[in-house]
């Protein structure tokens, strides 16, 4: 990673495409340096690219959230360019479908690994770093940490352990006021969403909800958790799902 021009930094994991991609942009335009990390490091390296271009001082890195080692040394990094972390934003996660019966080992473990694990190993590691900045913790988590619907079974329990962790964490951190939010998206319209609905079909939307959430909603709610205002938020979440989670018809 380059010099820096000591300007309040975030670190956006599984950044390269999709929702994380719109919150590194988000939080560029707002005036932070971003570090895109994501497991595919080519990918993270173009988007981190496309950032420089509008402007954005930002470094494409490669983590896998489910690595300890990994994390260690992106936050090694990120010390040694920026001195501290303001604003860690753990957004990797995969959606895999699946029931109770379906659901293999693999598949459970796999989920629970990088939905849960890696947010837990990133603020372990970041920690250290936030406590300089006095910084914020934002997981992305969704609606369906709180309205189940079939067919998602280890997914909706990995992100219903994210939401405990969210309160857990700010309960820890509240001391020293390191605030930490779950933002719950609903149906995002991203490449790879499209690609799952093109195979496992496309979900009846309720009535009233008419358009997808996008990943500049979910950016300026990220931006304005990690504002001022924002931080008098804290152990909270905050929906970004149009309503899905008070449908009468949201798929519980
Ligand atoms: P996406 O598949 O488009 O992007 C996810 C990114 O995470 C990818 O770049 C991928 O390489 C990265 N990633 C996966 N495993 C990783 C690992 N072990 N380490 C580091 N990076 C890893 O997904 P998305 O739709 O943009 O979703 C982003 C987040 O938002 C996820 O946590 C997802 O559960 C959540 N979410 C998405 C939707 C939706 O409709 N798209 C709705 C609610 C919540």
């Amino acid at each position: 990673m380059a010099e820096s021009s000591g300007k309040p930094v975030a670190v956006v994991t599984g950044g390269a495409q999709g929702i994380g991609a719109g919150i590194a942009a988000a939080l560029g335009e707002a005036g932070y340096a971003v570090v895109v990390a994501d497991v595919l490091q080519e990918l993270a390296g173009e988007t981190a690219c496309q950032l420089a271009g509008r402007s954005v001082e930002v470094a494409g890195v490669r983590l896998d959230v489910t690595s300890a080692d990994e994390w260690a040394r992106v936050m090694r990094e990120v010390d040694a360019r920026w001195g501290g972390l303001d604003v860690l934003v753990n957004n990797a996660g995969i959606s895999p479908r699946g029931t109770i019966e379906s659901t293999d080992e693999a598949l459970w473990d796999q989920t629970m690994a990088i939905n849960l694990k890696g947010a837990w190993l990133g603020i372990k590691a970041a920690l250290p770093l936030l406590r300089k900045r006095k910084g914020t913790i934002i997981n992305i988590g969704s609606t369906r940490a709180t309205r189940p619907m079939p067919g998602l079974f280890p997914y909706v329990i990995s992100k219903a352990g994210l939401y405990g962790l969210t309160r857990q964490v700010a309960n820890e951190c509240l001391a020293e006021g390191i605030t930490c939010n779950m933002v719950a998206p609903g149906w995002v319209d991203t490449p790879n969403e499209r690609k799952i609905q093109a195979r496992h079909g496309r979900p009846d939307f309720p009535a009233g909800i008419r358009n997808l959430t996008t990943p500049e909603d979910v950016g300026a709610a990220v931006v304005f958790l990690a504002s001022r205002h924002g931080r008098k938020v804290h152990g909270d979440i905050l929906y970004v799902d149009s309503g899905l989670h008070v449908a009468d018809d949201a798929g519980m």
